[in-house]
C-alpha cells in the first residue's frame, strides 16, 4: 500500500497510481483528523469522495503517530491523551474515538488503537502495553460492532468497512503468543503484526514474524504494518505476511534515492551526472523509460518539484512490480526461485 498520509501519495496524482497498479492506499488518521478534520470529511461524503479515489482505503488508528509524539502524550487506561504538533491543542484518542474517526472517514479498512511502545522494550513494559493493547481492542471492536447496529450521532460513511486487530507483544515469542490467542479470541476481519520495523535488526524481525504470522488465521489477510525494504517483502511473505505498508519509497524518492533490481541509487551522486543510461535498466515504468541518470540529477540537484514525481513514479513502481512478481510466482510455485534471484541482484548498500 502506498501511503498517502494526508489524503495524497505526497508528489504523485491519483491517475498515476491507478496507472502504476496501486488497488490500496493508506491514509493517516492522524493528520486527517487535526486537518482538515474528520467531520468535515464525513460532510463531504467520506474520504473517497473527498479525495477521489475510487479504490480501497486503510486508515490506520493514529495511534502510531500520537505516540511518535514521545513527550506530547500521556497513556492512562481510558486513552492517549496528546498535544497536536499544530496548534498545541489537547486531545484524548480513546479506542472508541480512533474506531468512530475512521467510521467517518469510511476507508475499507479501519485498524484498531494499539499502545505502541519504544524499543528496546524490557518484558515487563512489551507485557504491559500489549495487554493494554488487548482491553483497547475488546473495546474497539464493541464500538465498532454498536456503530454498525445504530450510527447514533456518528456520520458512518462506508457501511461495508472492515475492522482488523492488531497483535503486539515486542520481540517476545510468548507475548505475541498470548497476543494472537487474546486479538483472535475477541473476533476481527482479520489481523495484523504491528511493532515492528522500529529499529530492530532485520534478523529479529523475521523471527517474530515467522513466529506470528502462522499463528494467525490462514483465512484473511495478515498485515505486517510499516516495513519496509524491498527484500523484507520477499522475507516476510515467506513467513505468511500478505498485506505491507511503507512510506519508504515515496520518502526515499524525494531524497533523491532510488530502489532498484541492484539496491540503491543515490541520484545526486556526481558520477551520474553525465550517466545517460535510465536509473534502473531493467524497470520498465515511466522514468527509466524516458529519463536518463543525467537529466533526473540535475532535476533533483537545482530543486524541481518534478523530480519528487518522477522518483516517486520509479520507487512505486518498483514496489508495486516487485509484489506482482511475488503473487505471479507463488501461484506458479516459483517463489522460491525468485526469492533467491532477488537476493542475488538486490543489495540494501548504496552502490558508490
Ligand atoms: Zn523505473
Amino acid at each position: 500500500m502506498p501511503v498517502g498520509t494526508r489524503g495524497a501519495v505526497k508528489a504523485i496524482t491519483h491517475r498515476d497510481l491507478e496507472e502504476l497498479g496501486a488497488e490500496i492506499i493508506l491514509g493517516n488518521t492522524y493528520h486527517l483528523f487535526l486537518r482538515p478534520g474528520a467531520d468535515l470529511i464525513a460532510r463531504a461524503g467520506g474520504l473517497h469522495r473527498f479525495i477521489g479515489w475510487t479504490r480501497p482505503i486503510l486508515t490506520d488508528s493514529g495511534g502510531y503517530q500520537v505516540f511518535s509524539l514521545a513527550t506530547m502524550r500521556k497513556v492512562r487506561e481510558e486513552g492517549a491523551e496528546f498535544r497536536s504538533h499544530l496548534d498545541g491543542a489537547l486531545h484524548l484518542l480513546t479506542p472508541e474515538a480512533a474506531t468512530d474517526i475512521q467510521a467517518q472517514l469510511g476507508s475499507d479498512i479501519a485498524m484498531v488503537l494499539d499502545e505502541c511502545i519504544a524499543t528496546p522494550a524490557t518484558l515487563d513494559t512489551a507485557r504491559e502495553a500489549m495487554q493494554r493493547s488487548l482491553r483497547w481492542a475488546a473495546r474497539a471492536r464493541e464500538r465498532f460492532r454498536r456503530l454498525q447496529d445504530d450510527p447514533g450521532q456518528i456520520a458512518v460513511t462506508n457501511p461495508g468497512q472492515a475492522q482488523f486487530g492488531i497483535v503486539q507483544g515486542g520481540t517476545f515469542p510468548e507475548l505475541r503468543t498470548e497476543s494472537v490467542h487474546g486479538t483472535v479470541a475477541i473476533g476481527f476481519d482479520a489481523y495484523a503484526i504491528g511493532g515492528l520495523s522500529v529499529g530492530e535488526p532485520p534478523p529479529v524481525m523475521y523471527d517474530v514474524v515467522a513466529h506470528t504470522a502462522p499463528l494467525l488465521p490462514d483465512d484473511s489477510p495478515r498485515y505486517l504494518m510499516g516495513t519496509g525494504m524491498p527484500d523484507d517483502l520477499f522475507e516476510c511473505v515467506a513467513r505468511g505476511i500478505d498485506m505491507f505498508d511503507c512510506v519508504l519509497p515515496t520518502r526515499n524518492a524525494r531524497n533523491g534515492q532510488f530502489l532498484t533490481n541492484a539496491g540503491l541509487l543515490s541520484i545526486k551522486n556526481a558520477r551520474f551526472a553525465e550517466d545517460q543510461s535510465p536509473p534502473d535498466p531493467g524497470c520498465s515504468c515511466y522514468t527509466c523509460r524516458t529519463f536518463s541518470r543525467a537529466y533526473l540529477r540535475h532535476l533533483y540537484m537545482v530543486g524541481e518539484m518534478t523530480a519528487a514525481t518522477l522518483n516517486s513514479l520509479h520507487n512505486l513502481h518498483f514496489y508495486l512490480d516487485t509484489m506482482r512478481r511475488i503473487r505471479e510466482a507463488l501461484v506458479f510455485g516459483t517463489f522460491e526461485k525468485l526469492r533467491l534471484e532477488f537476493h542475488q541482484t538486490f543489495s540494501r548498500r548504496p552502490r558508490i
